[in-house]
């Protein structure tokens, strides 16, 4: 047996100081040799822990191997049977909790880098294939149709499996452009909206319809949907509702939710004003309130717009953060301030109501809470105060309430969600499914995918029964 290489071939990256003044990707991409260098590390072990770690069952030594045989084509196929968007995928799943977790190289060195590998494959196809699906062999038309309600990571999934099924599928879509929080929310330098864009007229090619500017409970609602020829309806309008803090001076102009400077920045291209007509303001002094990904996304657009100083406010320490260890790491390397165990008691602002300070209180850590994180827990009299002009809360998101309250027979839990069966996505209401944050609250792209999945499997066994 060959001897094991437990170190990972490393994915070249812009310099941190170029980086962190421009908007374009920060992960270069492998090059084929590396590409090669880092699929034979890959030990081919006949039980695939990798696999049973990816919510979408992709076959990842498979493709690992057809790139070790320099059999491209067969890599993209045995990807995209499973997973329909590889190159969105590959750039921002949280693979080191999922399949690289559970690949055996992990017990005693660096997992396979299947992310990047997965990236590979898909640029690879982008440069040398193009993403339409003129070669997938689509069956007789089955003359049902579904409706897909958003067209984030659950929608397109939901609706390109439900389109390889033969079935009619229109995806009806609020915003102007499809993709969800992968176009409105992750920044052009984690995810290039091209490659975006690229995937979603993949989905397109198979047939799938996309309605754009529709928003499903005011133009239409999901009851009328199924009354006008639907045979079923998918639900998978995500968590878009931002959360506050809820405490004195919150409304001061200067203070956004992430939400709001995320859609101006990315969707609304305010990183390119004057070309594009968005205004934003950039701060010289800028505070994110959270420790998850979408805090070092705000922080790492607020960087790159002009800002002097941006600090990252945290109410617990680094260890219990939950955005990615890579964006963490990448967020420090560009000169982000973190101001761990620290939290906001109120805002401070001038006599035209900017904010101009925040005045915190230091915090400690407690006995692990219900979900096994240390509770954060106020230092009384450790109050102090930060100057800051500009203000983003990235708190965490909700549904929108929308599609429940306009949905009768829907049932929802205290925090929004919508109810469905784990492995269906079957909601209590009759022919309706749904999947991804409108089910779990916030959580990641390949969880939305994968609850879609399941969710068109069990909406083809009900169309075939009827
Ligand atoms: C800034 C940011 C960074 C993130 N980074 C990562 C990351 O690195 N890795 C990761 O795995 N996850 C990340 N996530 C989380 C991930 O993006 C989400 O979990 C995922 O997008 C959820 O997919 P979804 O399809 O359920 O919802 P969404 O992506 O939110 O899509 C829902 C779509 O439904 C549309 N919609 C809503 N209401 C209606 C209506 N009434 N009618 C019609 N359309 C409607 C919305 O406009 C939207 O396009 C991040 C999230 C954010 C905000």
């Amino acid at each position: 047996m060959p001897k094991l290489n437990l170190n990972r071939e490393l994915m070249p990256r812009q310099d941190p100081k170029l980086r962190s003044r421009n908007f374009n990707e920060v992960a270069l991409g492998y090059s084929a040799e590396q590409a090669k260098a880092e699929a034979s590390r890959c030990i081919q072990c006949p039980k695939c822990p990798c696999v049973d770690g990816c919510p979408v069952e992709i076959d990842i030594p498979g493709f690992i191997k057809a790139i070790l045989d320099d059999n491209m084509p067969e890599a993209v196929r045995i990807l995209k049977d499973k997973n329909s968007l590889p190159g969105i995928c590959g750039r921002v799943c949280p693979q080191e909790t999922q399949c690289e977790a559970t690949c055996v190289l992990a017990k005693k060195g660096a997992p396979s880098a299947i992310g990047r590998l997965e990236r590979y494959v898909a640029d690879w196809e982008r440069a040398n294939m193009g993403t339409s699906a003129s070669s997938v062999v689509l069956p007789p038309p089955t003359g049902k149709r579904v409706a897909v309600v958003g067209s984030g990571p659950a929608g397109l999934v939901a609706a390109a499996d439900l389109a390889k099924l033969g079935h009619s599928v229109t995806i009806f879509e609020a915003l102007h452009v499809a993709g969800g929080v992968l176009m409105y929310g992750i920044p052009e330098f984690r995810l290039p909206k091209d490659i975006v864009q690229a995937e979603v007229d993949y989905v397109a090619s198979l047939g799938v319809k996309i309605e754009l500017d529709s928003v499903v409970g005011k133009l239409e609602t999901v009851d009328e949907l199924l009354n006008n020829g639907y045979q079923a309806v998918f639900l998978g309008t995500g968590a878009g509702l931002p959360m506050f803090l809820n405490i004195p001076g919150e409304n001061l102009n200067g203070i956004y939710s992430a939400n709001e400077f995320l859609t101006r920045v990315n969707l609304m291209k305010a990183y390119r004003f004057p070309e594009y007509d968005t205004p934003v303001k950039v701060g010289k002094k800028v505070a994110v309130i959270g420790g998850g990904n979408v805090a070092m996304d705000s922080a790492r657009c607020a960087l790159r717009l002009g800002a002097d100083e941006v600090y990252i406010v945290y109410r617990r320490s680094e260890a219990e953060m939950p955005a990615r260890r890579e964006e963490v790491e990448n967020a420090q390397e560009e000169g982000i301030q973190f101001k761990l165990l620290t939290n906001p008691k109120q805002f401070l602002g001038d006599e035209q109501n900017w904010v101009v300070g925040m005045e915190c209180y230091e915090m400690e850590l407690g006995e692990p809470d219900e979900g096994g994180r240390r509770r954060p827990i106020v230092k009384e009299g450790s109050e102090f105060i930060i100057d800051v002009d500009v203000v983003i809360v990235a708190l965490g998101t909700t549904p929108n309430p929308l599609i429940a309250s306009t949905t009768e027979g829907l049932k929802t839990t205290k925090w929004g969600t919508v109810v469905a069966d784990e492995s269906t996505g079957k909601t209590v209401k009759d022919k309706v499914w749904a999947g991804g944050d409108i089910v779990t609250g916030a959580a990641t792209v390949i969880s939305a995918m994968g609850a879609a999945k399941r969710a068109a499997a069990s909406i083809d066994e009900y169309l075939n029964a009827l």
